[in-house]
């Protein structure tokens, strides 16, 4: 099955060449995906923005650059690691969350496109750069999307972006100091699967659009939902792009105007291109339940216990199906540490190919949110990271030492 290897190689093999924990990613199906978006949006002027908090490997960004995917960045040190990937300036896009100001100055000084989610912020813009520097606004459109309530963003109790409530006081500011607002975006959620959603955000914010008349694009975010099994399809990227796209064009009619869509997705892209590789160390057969313990935990991939996300595992070591158990796997993490959750976010048992200790247990969906959410908790060292690419396994990070762990601490007398 295709889960078992990548690109033609074993998962087991990688496991052995590299060690484990190992995080491997595979650079054809980031491809695929971003030409089933492309594809989706075929007869509309679209940029791929890609949100790379979801993977900052910079192997990674120079795979999505070398693809003519951008970026959008969270903070300045993602803006540092696109513009070391080669990125120019100006193909970043920095959209911060409550940051001081000097940090939208750096964004500035690096030629990037800022978008402003706060009302103060959008003052001391105006009052700094006037009209000599472009910006996005990141509007908030008080609609309901995203898997659980941890990552919806766009409802009206969130954080994110300025009230879709505020456009009088937006115009102030902007007519005030002639700020020059090229763009409006919002970002709804993660893991949104319906198009009606993503319509409901995206006519809000054209409806808001009409007052503005510098527009050159609408930013309509990311959040495409992802196939967490075999069984579970994901989500019809075709048909989501239909929607979204014929809204768009009917919307620049209405404007007057051909903008450009930008999209942000994180997920996606690369979600599905990544696996965790980890090692059975026990097998404990408890009266009650069998446990399996690994050597990762939730230092290494935090979302299960996060969010209670849902990862596929697999015995990567034990292909045939001959006997199967129900295993609860667990991490080594001095915490309740489980990997195991069910589709409702649940602690439970999986079924898998009988585990014995040594085994390769592998979990898919791995890309995204992964290392980039890895920790040096319990005081372990962070994984390596491998990119599979023309059926070569690269090394693309090393994994850590002792020295990592010391390095910026002060030893005291
Ligand atoms: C995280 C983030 C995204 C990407 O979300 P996914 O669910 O990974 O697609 C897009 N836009 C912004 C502003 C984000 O913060």
């Amino acid at each position: 099955m295709a889960y078992y290897s990548i690109q033609g190689i074993p998962l087991t093999t990688l496991a052995k060449q590299f060690g484990t924990p190992l995080y491997v990613y595979n650079a054809d199906k980031i491809r695929e995906k971003i030409s089933v978006l492309r594809s989706a949006f075929d007869d509309i002027s679209l940029s791929i923005k890609y949100a790379c908090k979801a993977n900052t490997n910079i192997s990674v960004l120079k795979l999505m650059l070398a693809e003519g995917v951008d970026l959008d960045v969270v903070s300045p040190q993602e803006l540092e690691l696109g513009l070391l990937a080669g990125y120019r300036g100006d193909q970043i896009t920095f959209t911060p969350s409550g940051v001081e100001f000097a940090e939208i100055e750096f964004a500035v000084s690096k030629g990037a496109i800022v978008n402003l989610d706060n009302l103060s912020v959008l003052e001391k813009f105006g009052q700094q750069y006037g009209s000599s520097v472009p910006c996005l606004l990141r509007i908030k459109p008080h609609v309901f999307g995203g898997g659980n309530a941890k990552i919806m963003t766009a409802h009206p109790e969130s954080k994110f972006g300025i009230s879709i409530h505020q456009k009088a006081e937006i115009l102030d500011l902007v007519n005030q100091y002639q700020i020059k607002v090229i763009g409006l975006h919002q970002h709804t959620g993660s893991d949104i699967k319906d198009g009606k959603t993503f319509e409901q955000a995206a006519s809000a914010l054209f409806e808001f659009a009409k007052d503005f008349p510098d527009l050159e694009l609408m930013d309509l975010g990311g959040g495409f939902k992802v196939p967490y099994s075999p069984e579970d399809p994901g989500v019809n990227m075709q048909e989501i792009g239909q929607i979204m796209g014929n809204a768009f064009l009917k919307f620049c009619a209405h404007y007057g105007k051909e903008l450009k869509l930008w999209v942000e997705p994180g997920k996606f892209l690369v979600s599905e291109a990544g696996t965790l590789l980890t090692t059975a160390t026990v097998v404990k057969r408890d009266p009650i339940k069998t446990f399996v313990g690994i050597n990762s935990g939730l230092n290494h991939l935090i979302r299960p216990m996060m969010y209670g996300s849902y990862h596929y595992i697999f015995n990567a070591s034990n292909e045939e199906d001959a006997q199967q158990d129900a295993y609860r796997v667990v991490g080594n993490i001095c915490e309740t540490d489980t990997f195991s959750f069910d589709f409702e976010g649940n602690q439970n048992e999986r079924i898998l190919n009988e585990v014995k200790e040594g085994d390769v247990i592998a979990f898919a969906n791995a890309g995204a949110y992964g290392f980039t959410m890895a920790s040096h908790y319990n005081s372990r060292f962070l994984p390596a990271e491998v990119l599979v690419d023309h059926s070569e396994a690269k090394l693309v990070r090393k994994r850590d030492t002792l020295e990592d762990l010391v390095r910026n601490q002060i030893f005291c007398d």
